[in-house]
């Protein structure tokens, strides 16, 4: 449609269209001064789109009116539609803006807004049923040009657009009328005036009027800019849509809920806020002017209450959380703390601040948590163990009665002090710090750290206790600092019972071990002295008393053995040995017993030399010889025991297997506890005592080395234990207490002791 070019830019000048040019340059002027003077904040930013729409449309009737042809003014119509079409959205934004409503948080109204200006553009730039683009019916006229008859549909847009002018109007006004703020009333009073004069002026020049085909001179632009200049000077002159310090603070006073009470130099209430009525159940009117001890309960609180505030306010001191109680209208008491500030000007005092919190969730909280701790001291307290508890860095934060009496000092000597100058601990005779057993990151949930059995502590007296102990925190222990919880079960008396029943039995293996040497001795020297004078039968008893009483003796033995090594006793005095050299010896020992039993024993001699090894040279053969009298004891005539031997690594590797009869796969766990004995059959052929591969194990452990059985029932069995090649120097037979399972009941009893120190099962043959 557009095409002739000389048409378009054929102008002649049109005094009319100054004013639109007018309008054009005082908007973009006032777009330039609101971006330097103004704050930029939203109301703000639609404003300047509204000018910016407005320049648009008066730029483009400028041109239009200016234009020499009809195609000039149409085209130049054109291009300032988008202007004049989205105007009443943008104020209507900017009115919504100013107000504080936010209906644009939802993406449905912004297609029910801006859908319509959209349509209309695009009917009136395509068609001629919002706007009349027909040459026409385009004649000049004195300002310009005109085009009638007005489009068909013209009206609806207008209608739409007095909408929401109205809507934004209406907002406005419903607005002046909720404000309470005067400043703030003044401008909403500015702005809809301002409003009003375009909505008015320009709807009948350039709407209204054209529909009713009477034409005069369209002013809606002048008119336009005229609110544009009005709405300026508000957002300079009152500083309008800039934040506003006595607006903030008064609508934060308003808004908050600590009570704010002004007093004047002589203690009456100049002011209070909304909390504060809602607090008191007073009235604005009824506190204004009355003194403060109108709110205070009695002359007593009065009394602290000049003391502790008035006075030092006047001193010009800060009043900080000063806790007292408020007497509501009703009568009822409310705690609150209460701040305070003096007001000075040019040196006088003119009045007080002070915000009061209501604290009576506080106070009761605290109440809550104090029961409850009362309620956690008491049953601590109660507990005979003893317990403490020591913050992030060592230092004790509870130590209970038990704890007292077990340490024999007062709570009040040890509370903050660092828990290791306190409490000497030792796990086997090693010294044991409190950091030992805390945790070592942060615990997100209650848990056990350690717990240990037979631990020493050395109280101030010198006197040695044995206690099982447990540390344990809580989560989230960091943010209350604290570093472990620790109970410690006195075993004491358990402890020395295990020491008086070791005692018991070492000195009863003593005491059988002459006697019975003796026995020996004696059976042995009849053996030699009847035989070929008594008959066989006779011979045979001498015989079976001499096998008993050896069977006593070993008995005696492993007692004793056993005894030594549970009080860590047993010693191993190391030399370098000829592993090979051993087994070869201990094997050619056994080997009557195997030619009498007709098994097959035999020693198989690795393929590499060994290297001689550090070990207890007596201890290693005694239990060794065990092996190998065990293999030859549970295997039948006809069934063979090798003994084998390899280096693998850094361990020397010592293999007894058996065709025998085995071990079933359920005893198999407990083969090398205490007096342990596979019942059955097995038991009742032989008279062990149980006790050999419980201190085979200790032995084999003392040198830091393994000892483990495969076995399959009827097959037989193989025992295989393992000797490091180098064996740390530090080890001695104490420390391997607990390896050596410390603590099990020798005697087999149902002692306190057994409980607390045993789960395995066991059985005395
Ligand atoms: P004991 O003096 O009874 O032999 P040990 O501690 O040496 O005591 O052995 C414990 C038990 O283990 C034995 O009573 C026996 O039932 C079982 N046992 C040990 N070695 C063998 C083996 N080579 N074959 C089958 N059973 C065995």
């Amino acid at each position: 449609m557009f095409t002739d070019l000389a048409q378009i830019f054929n102008f002649t000048l049109n005094p009319f269209a100054l004013i639109s040019l007018a309008a054009a340059v005082i908007n973009f002027s006032l777009v330039v001064l609101i971006l330097i003077k103004a704050e930029k904040n939203e109301s703000n930013r639609w404003f300047r789109l509204l000018l910016a729409a407005i320049i648009l449309w008066s730029m483009s009737e400028f041109l239009a009116r200016s234009s020499g042809t009809a195609e000039g003014y149409l085209f130049w119509g054109f291009t300032g539609r988008p202007g004049w079409v989205f105007i009443p959205v943008i104020l209507f934004g900017f009115v919504l803006s100013y107000t504080g409503k936010d209906l644009f948080k939802n993406s449905l109204y912004w297609y029910l807004t801006f859908g319509p200006p959209l349509a209309f553009l695009f009917f009136a730039w395509n068609t001629n049923l919002i706007s009349n683009n027909s040459l026409a019916d385009t004649f000049r006229v004195p300002w310009g040009w005109e085009t009638t008859p007005v489009a068909p549909y013209f009206w609806v847009f207008i209608f739409w657009l007095e909408t929401f002018l109205i809507s934004s109007v209406a907002i406005l006004t419903r607005y002046y009328f909720k404000t309470s703020d005067e400043i703030r009333k003044k401008q909403t009073l500015l702005i809809i005036i301002a409003v009003l004069i375009p909505i008015i002026g320009g709807s009948i020049t350039d709407a209204i009027l054209p529909i009713f085909n009477i034409q005069i001179l369209p002013v809606a632009v002048l008119l336009t800019s005229v609110m544009s200049v009005v709405v300026t000077y508000a957002i300079l002159r009152f500083g309008l849509f800039v934040i506003n310090p006595t607006l903030t603070a008064k609508t934060i006073i308003d808004t908050m809920s600590e009570s704010l009470i002004v007093l004047g130099p002589r203690n009456t209430i100049e002011q209070i806020n909304k909390s504060t009525s809602d607090l008191l159940g007073y009235k604005k009117d009824e506190l204004i002017g009355k003194s403060i001890r109108r709110i205070l309960p009695d002359v007593k609180s009065w009394d602290t209450f000049l003391k502790r505030v008035i006075i030092p306010l006047k001193e010009n001191k800060f009043v900080r959380g000063f806790e007292i109680d408020f007497r509501t209208n009703e009568g009822t008491l409310i705690p609150v703390s209460f701040s305070a500030k003096s007001l000075v000007e040019n040196g006088h005092l003119i009045g007080m601040v002070g915000l009061a919190r209501d604290i009576r969730d506080t106070r009761k909280l605290i109440n809550r948590l104090t029961a409850e701790r009362d309620k956690i001291s008491v049953t601590i307290s109660g507990i005979v163990d003893g317990v403490f508890a020591v913050n992030k860095t060592g230092h004790i934060i509870i130590f209970n009665p038990a704890m007292e009496r077990m340490l024999k000092v007062g709570q009040d000597d040890v509370i903050n002090r660092f828990s290791d100058e306190i409490i000497n601990m030792y796990d086997n005779e090693k010294k044991l710090s409190i950091m030992d057993i805390m945790p070592k990151h942060e615990v997100f949930e209650d848990k056990v750290i350690t717990s240990k059995k037979n631990i020493q502590i050395l109280g101030k007296d010198g006197k040695e206790i044995f206690v099982d102990l447990t540390s344990s925190t809580i989560a989230g222990n960091e943010e209350i600092n604290l570093g472990v919880i620790v109970t410690l079960h006195d075993v004491s008396k358990e402890h020395d019972l295990e020491e008086m029943k070791l005692d018991f039995v070492s000195m009863a293996a003593h005491e059988l071990r002459t006697p019975l040497t003796s026995i020996r001795g004696y059976l042995s020297v009849l053996q030699e002295e009847l035989r070929g004078k008594v008959d066989k039968e006779k011979m045979d008893f001498l015989q079976k008393a001499f096998i008993s009483s050896g069977q006593l003796a070993s008995l005696v033995e492993n007692l004793l053995s056993v005894s030594r090594i549970e009080r860590g006793k047993m010693k191993i005095e190391k030399s370098q040995v000829d592993l090979l050299e051993l087994l070869t010896e201990v094997v050619s020992t056994h080997e009557d017993q195997a030619k009498q039993k007709k098994i097959k024993l035999k020693l198989i001699k690795p393929d590499e030399k060994l290297p001689k090894i550090s070990v207890d040279r007596f201890r290693i053969s005694e239990m060794v010889s065990n092996l190998v009298g065990n293999a030859l004891t549970y295997t039948d005539g006809g069934g063979s025991v090798t003994v084998s031997v390899e280096k693998k690594d850094n361990e020397i590797i010592t293999e007894v297997a058996d065709t025998g009869q085995g071990i079933p796969e359920e005893a198999l766990p407990k083969l090398f506890t205490k007096f342990f004995r596979v019942s059955g059959v097995l038991e009742q052929g032989s008279k062990g005592t149980g006790l050999g591969l419980y201190i085979s194990k200790a032995i084999v452990e003392m040198h830091k080395g393994r000892i483990w059985v495969k076995s399959t029932l009827g097959k037989g069995s193989t025992f295989k234990f393992s000797l490091p090649l180098d064996i740390p120097e530090e080890k001695s037979a104490n420390k391997d207490r607990v390896i050596t399972g410390k603590g099990e009941d020798i005697l087999g009893g149902t002692s306190q002791v057994k409980k607390t120190f045993t789960k395995k099962g066991k059985k005395i043959a």
